[in-house]
């Protein structure tokens, strides 16, 4: 086997000219040829999220990047809602508590979406709160919310908006200034088509602003004094340099291809991943209106989360597609298929076709086909048949 199929939902395999990219030599972070990168990069993700906001650089995975909305947001014994609708959601409520913050959970049912009517009904009944956290899309579910009622809620009542959307940036609509969010996170390696390393924060004014009061210990994410450095353009600490080289290469050839051409792109690919999975009697976790465009988590297809993770291995070893398990509690009850950043109709049907085949070779279904047909009517917009007989 030459090379993996590499599916899981982030880190996503990486275009060669992104490879190639990454070769380039070191230069100097505190000169012009770093200047005119960071440059770049900034104006790219300004372009990609739709802001004018600040674009923040931190060297560090997306939980950096949560950490850092928090510690400038937040005064320790501060009320704060923050949104969960599984593992990234939690994550962020624990960083909240773990900075004494007094933290209002709102959660969402594995698999379901938060209602924006629930985060009206705390912010009426907790005018002290000042800020929200939540999720674009969890990852851990594969369920989207619909970020624009809630952005509405949020900003009708005039409270500050943190988004989360590590796994929906650059693949999923998003316009972060119409939406009026403060702060929005995301990860180089998930929709971005670079390896992972680098944290992209965008922060607005009034989130500069709000930083300036709030009391929580910071050092290393402090949004003023990266502004600082960036309006410099360079970092405050040594930056990743190569991870910058893909990023500004995988921002390229998303230009190329064009924002909402991106956007259609997987909300296409996630339909064939879709249909395909349940043509075989598989089933979806997400409720439907709420099904990602990135990840698409699928109940296990044996009651023994022993052979669960026999099928994932098999389809490893025997294959080289590789998926992801579930997180916490949901390790053992289901299979995740990331489909983000470099994937296309092609990929989609190969992950089809091997998922099939790994559930023939392990006696959990009897023929094979029946995925690959139904992405391609799918595709073909011709009415999908009802779920086979499967077995
Ligand atoms: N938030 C979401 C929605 C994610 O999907 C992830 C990673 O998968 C994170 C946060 C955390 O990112 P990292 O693992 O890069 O720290």
């Amino acid at each position: 086997m030459f090379e993996q199929q590499l599916r899981v939902p982030g880190p996503t395999p990486l275009p060669s000219r992104v490879l190639r990219s990454q070769s380039r030599p070191m230069i100097d972070h505190r000169g012009p040829e770093f200047a005119a990168l960071i440059d770049d990069l900034v104006a790219g993700f300004r372009w990609a999220l739709r802001t004018d906001n600040d674009v923040l650089l931190f060297p560090s995975s997306g939980t950096g990047g949560l950490e850092a909305a928090a510690v400038n947001l937040l005064s320790p014994g501060e009320r704060t809602l923050f949104c969960t609708m599984g593992a990234f959601g939690d994550r962020w409520a624990n960083i909240g508590a773990a900075y004494r913050a007094d933290v209002v959970r709102l959660s969402a049912s594995p698999g379901e979406a938060i209602d924006p009517e629930d985060v009206d009904r705390i912010l009426a009944e907790h005018s002290d709160i000042a800020t929200v956290f939540v999720t674009h899309n969890e990852t851990s579910t594969g369920v989207v919310n619909d970020l624009p009622a809630i952005a509405a809620v949020v900003k009708g009542r005039g409270k500050l908006l943190c988004v989360d959307s590590v796994s929906a940036a650059g693949c999923m609509p998003l316009d972060t200034d119409q939406l009026g969010i403060d702060v929005l996170v995301t990860g180089s390696q998930k929709g971005w088509m670079a390896p992972p390393g680098v944290a992209i924060v965008a922060v607005n004014r009034a989130a500069f602003e709000h930083a300036a009061k709030a009391s929580c210990p910071r050092f290393y994410f402090d949004f003023a004094r990266e502004k600082k450095y960036q309006d410099r353009h360079q970092t405050f600490t040594t930056p990743p340099v190569s991870v910058f080289y893909a990023l500004q290469e995988g921002l390229a050839i998303m230009r190329e291809e064009g924002l909402e051409a991106v956007w259609a792109r997987h909300s296409r690919i996630a339909k064939l991943i879709r249909e395909g999975v349940t043509a075989i009697g598989l089933r979806l976790l997400a409720v439907e209106g709420h099904r990602s465009d990135t990840v698409t988590a699928i109940l296990s297809p044996t009651e023994s989360a022993e052979q669960l993770k026999e099928f994932r291995a098999h389809l490893r070893t025997t294959y080289g597609l590789v998926l992801a398990g579930g997180q916490g509690e949901l390790d053992g009850k289901i299979f995740r298929i990331g489909h983000l950043g470099m994937i296309d109709d092609a990929d989609a049907y190969a992950i089809l076709a091997l998922l099939e085949q790994g559930l023939v070779d392990m006696g959990l279904r009897s023929r094979v086909g029946l995925a690959t047909a139904a992405a391609q009517a799918a595709a073909r917009g011709a009415p999908v048949a009802e779920p086979a007989a499967v077995g």
